[in-house]
């Protein structure tokens, strides 16, 4: 796991309880649809903008990027959305599952030369209010995007091997 590469102990939260103790939540990709009703069974809404309320930094990544979304454009009827971030995201922007592409992204904030940006059947972000610091951007739409200690990536950075973003998050997200 990227994290333990640097030197930081993550668990696999199943449960709200278990975020108690937790200084960051990565909110992983996967089905925005499917994760959201997994969450709403756990009660995991409430928790996690409670525990956000406390000072805990959350990151979403690609279906995370869209829960982490005020607004979701092409969601299905019955999504729910956290509402933590000033984002209004769009869900399978660049199409099917066979668009799903490569491409170097320059991360604001991160050194070291482009990363590569694994983008499978991603959302792009639309648009981010005004306390929102855009990250990186992509052949014209935002990609990775910074309100205080929560983030989204609309790429998958744990596919790579870097760990850039990941310390990225650790350094400048969690804390913020
Ligand atoms: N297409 C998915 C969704 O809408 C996101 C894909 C991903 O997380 N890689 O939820």
């Amino acid at each position: 796991m990227t994290l333990e590469a640097l030197g930081v102990s993550g668990v696999a939260v199943r449960l709200p309880e278990q975020m108690n103790d937790l200084s960051g939540l990565i909110i992983p990709g996967g089905e925005s649809t499917a994760i959201g009703k997994l969450m709403r069974t756990y009660g995991f809404y409430d928790a996690i903008r409670q525990q956000h309320g406390a000072g805990m930094a959350v990151w979403g990544t690609c279906a995370g990027a869209i829960l982490m979304a005020r607004e979701v454009l092409d969601a299905l009827p019955d999504q729910e959305e956290l509402g933590l971030m000033d984002l209004a995201v769009r869900r399978n922007a660049y199409g099917r599952q066979v668009d799903s592409f490569e491409a170097d992204v320059e991360v604001r904030g991160v050194e070291g030369g482009p990363f590569t940006g694994v983008f499978i059947r991603a959302p792009w972000i639309e648009s981010v209010g005004d306390g929102v610091d855009v990250l990186a951007s992509h052949d014209g739409h935002i990609v990775a995007a910074q309100e205080g200690d929560l983030m989204a990536t609309t790429f998958h950075p744990e596919l790579t091997g870097d760990p850039r973003v990941h310390r990225y998050f650790l350094d400048s997200v969690i804390g913020a």
